[in-house]
């Protein structure tokens, strides 16, 4: 093979070979090259509709708030490069993992103390619930070994998040068969601001008390189910979760993957309902979005239960648990982002959503146009056409990924007002033309 390829043989290759997430088979699709990526730019290797460079309005999932190359977060990975980049994490371990699982306790809900470091999102949800099952049977409870969540959520691609994924119409239904088998809420009603609804309130309650002797724990996306739909719903729910929880003697876990650092405009979005989990995940912002890396937090209950069961150990340790490189960067993102006004930011990006998404409430096919924090969603009365809607932002210079009926922005947290603009006429015209 050259040393160097050209964009078109890039483009050949992966054809031939890649397999992308959520793609169809290698060669059935065409994904734009990029080059590098600076700020909150991505810079393609050869032109697309007319753009060398488009401004993401994805963080490359919800992962680079603080927008790429970031001098401070480079020279964090640097310096860890040249101590090690890796070492095994069973019987060894090191500053950065120490430090920081301890800054990790030091800003998530108090009674979260212990924190398990994994490789990826989908990896610290196996992890929480892991722990709920072992906690029960080390209780003794042996049949306390379901989960509850509530219908259209979003917890990862390996098997346990994926049985508590939206059963209908999700990312998983093809295995809903085979899954584990889980107990499913109604969807919350939408709208961060509604009033809660007494009859869902009722009927949240009534599900945990009848299923409490086989429920390890309730699993749910605080305030935003993101990848099942981008809805956002009233902080008040969680508040009655955590009121049955502690009723029925249910572990409570809040997957945070999404919702962590910042984005809802609480540093966690457990903060709007002013409430604490059990169990806690952490993962995409984590890092910056530099490195695979997420975490799995939980209370001395919880982890002092596991020991003193007739297993006494948390049975899960994969090769790359505690990578040193991803965790000297976390700290050097957690510390990034909590040495700058980051609540300011995420409100400034929010009005500016707010204001850019106004047009395209009045757009023919668009059903819902919301904003919370830094994110922006607006869902049409039908199925977004992806690659007509990717052209038309790609067109405005703008990276989007849009799904099923939504197409949705949540930029990094350094994107200038003018680009948030830009970001928002791209949502529009993929609105208008997908
Ligand atoms: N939970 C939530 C809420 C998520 O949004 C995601 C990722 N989209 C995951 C879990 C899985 O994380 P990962 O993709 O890092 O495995």
């Amino acid at each position: 093979m050259p040393e160097s390829l050209s964009p078109a043989e890039l483009r050949c290759l992966d054809r031939a070979h890649v397999w992308h997430p959520y793609g169809p088979m290698p060669g059935r699709q065409e994904p734009l090259v990029v080059e590098s990526a600076s700020g909150v730019r991505l810079k393609l290797a050869e032109p697309a509709h007319g753009q060398l460079e488009l401004v993401d309005g994805m963080s490359s999932w919800w992962s680079a708030v603080h927008g790429y190359n970031h001098p401070v977060l480079n020279e964090a990975a640097r310096g860890q490069l040249d101590r090690m980049s890796h070492v095994m994490f069973g019987g060894l371990t090191h500053e950065p993992a120490v430090r920081l699982a301890t800054r990790l306790v030091g800003i998530t809900p108090e009674p979260l103390r212990h924190v398990f470091l994994s490789d990826s999102g989908s990896v610290s949800v196996e992890v929480a619930v892991k722990m709920c099952l072992q906690y029960w049977r080390s209780a003794g409870r042996p049949a306390k070994q379901r989960l509850l969540t509530w219908r259209g959520g979003y917890h990862g691609d390996t098997w346990q998040p994926m049985s508590v994924c939206d059963p209908e119409g999700g990312m998983h239904e093809l295995w809903s068969g085979v899954l584990p088998r889980q107990i499913f809420a109604d969807e919350p009603p939408a709208g961060f601001d509604a009033e809660p609804d007494a009859a869902y309130v009722r009927h949240l309650r009534e599900l945990i008390a009848e299923h409490a002797d086989r429920l390890a724990a309730v699993i749910v996306e605080p305030v935003v189910q993101g990848a099942g739909g981008m809805r956002f719903h009233s902080p008040a729910y969680l508040r009655v979760l955590r009121e049955a929880c502690d009723e029925h003697d249910v572990l409570l876990i809040l997957d945070e993957i999404a919702t962590g650092f910042g984005r809802t405009g609480k540093l966690f979005a457990a903060g709007h309902a002013g409430i604490s989990p059990d169990v806690m995940c952490v993962g995409k912002a984590l890092t910056g979005g530099y490195l695979t890396m997420a975490a799995t937090l939980c209370t001395s209950r919880v982890a002092e239960g596991i020991s003193h069961g007739e297993v006494p150990v948390l049975a899960h340790g994969p090769t790359f648990m505690g990578n040193p490189l991803a965790a000297a960067v976390a700290c050097a993102s957690v510390d990034l982002l909590l040495g700058q006004d980051w609540e300011q930011e995420v409100k400034r990006i929010g009005t500016g959503l707010r204001e850019g998404l106004a047009p395209a409430t009045e757009l023919p096919g668009v059903r819902d146009v919301r904003v919370l924090g830094a994110i922006g969603v607006v869902q049409l009365d039908h199925e977004v056409d992806m690659t007509a809607a990717t052209r038309a932002a790609v067109r405005e210079g703008v990276w989007l990924r849009p799904f099923r009926d939504l197409v949705y922005t949540m930029p990094p947290y350094v994107t200038g007002d003018e680009d948030v603009a830009r970001i928002c006429r791209a949502v529009c015209a993929a609105a208008r033309e997908g």
